[in-house]
């Protein structure tokens, strides 16, 4: 079965509330509550429902925001979706594998790409380098 087709059944049994909130119901954390906001630490940051791998931890920077913010995705792990919910127009991003909601993407970024990809902690899950 793809990782698209699973039940929210599925998810529930594998994900804490929290994350099932955030993650199959599009929600978002509180800034600056998040496990990885302040997280410095050399790694993968893979998606919190299926394990694929996201973003590298080079491409983290402090956006201010209070969530972990990038300025580069892996390539193809990542789709867009215009999203006009709140009243306005933002680009809502999801792990191209299993559908998870990630956050946002924002074209007010550093440098290459000016680019922010405005995650939510509960979406990722960090595979730290081994030192
Ligand atoms: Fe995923």
């Amino acid at each position: 079965m793809n990782d698209h087709e699973k039940s929210d059944e599925y998810w529930k049994a594998r994900l804490t509330p929290e994350q099932f909130e955030i993650c199959r119901r599009k929600g978002t954390e509180a800034p600056f509550t998040g496990k990885y906001y302040k997280e410095t630490s050399p790694g993968t940051y893979l998606c919190a429902c299926c394990e694929a791998p996201l973003f590298d931890a080079e491409t983290k920077y402090d956006s201010g925001s209070g969530w972990p913010s990038f300025y580069a995705a892996a390539d193809g792990v990542i789709d867009q979706h215009p999203d006009h919910s709140r009243g306005m127009l933002r680009i809502e991003i999801t792990c191209s594998r299993c559908g998870s909601h990630l956050g946002h993407v924002f074209e007010d970024g550093p440098q290459p790409t000016g680019l922010r990809y405005c995650v939510n902690s509960l979406s990722l899950k960090f595979d730290k380098d081994q030192d």
